[in-house]
């Protein structure tokens, strides 16, 4: 089931809130919501409402470039919102090595612990 074959994922209905999430940070363009197996007090995701061929990172193409500036940004506001702008990480999975389980292109936003590096 976690293969990237272009499936819908339990993301699309997180953003129908067919499945309910706690939501951070939401516009047009962009979710955020609370991861629901934290790895780190502040645990946050941030996904494009419209996948759009972006299941990874790795599917990236040319056309892309507005909406991942406005996750990144989107990053930001998550940090602020969850006070931890001070010091935080923004981490993107990519593919089977990379531990990558649900395959519609997402950042993590963590904070509030020390982080370690290199990470595992
Ligand atoms: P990945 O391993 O693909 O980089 O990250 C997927 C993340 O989605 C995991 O951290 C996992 O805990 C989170 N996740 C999976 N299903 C759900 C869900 O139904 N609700 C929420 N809030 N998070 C989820």
């Amino acid at each position: 089931i976690n293969a990237d074959n272009g499936a819908p994922t339990i993301f699309d209905k997180i953003i129908s809130k067919e499945i309910p999430s706690a939501i951070v940070y939401e516009d047009d363009k962009v979710l955020a919501f609370k991861d629901i197996n934290p790895v780190a007090p502040v645990h946050v995701l941030v996904i494009p409402k419209f996948r759009d061929g972006l299941t990874q990172l790795g599917k990236a193409e040319q056309r892309h470039g507005e909406i991942l500036g406005q996750l990144l940004y989107a990053a930001r506001i998550v940090a602020e919102k969850e006070g931890i702008l001070e010091g935080f990480r923004v981490v993107i999975n990519n593919g089977p090595s990379a531990c990558q389980s649900v395959y519609h292109l997402h950042l993590h936003v963590l904070g509030g612990r020390q982080m370690h590096w290199p990470p595992g």
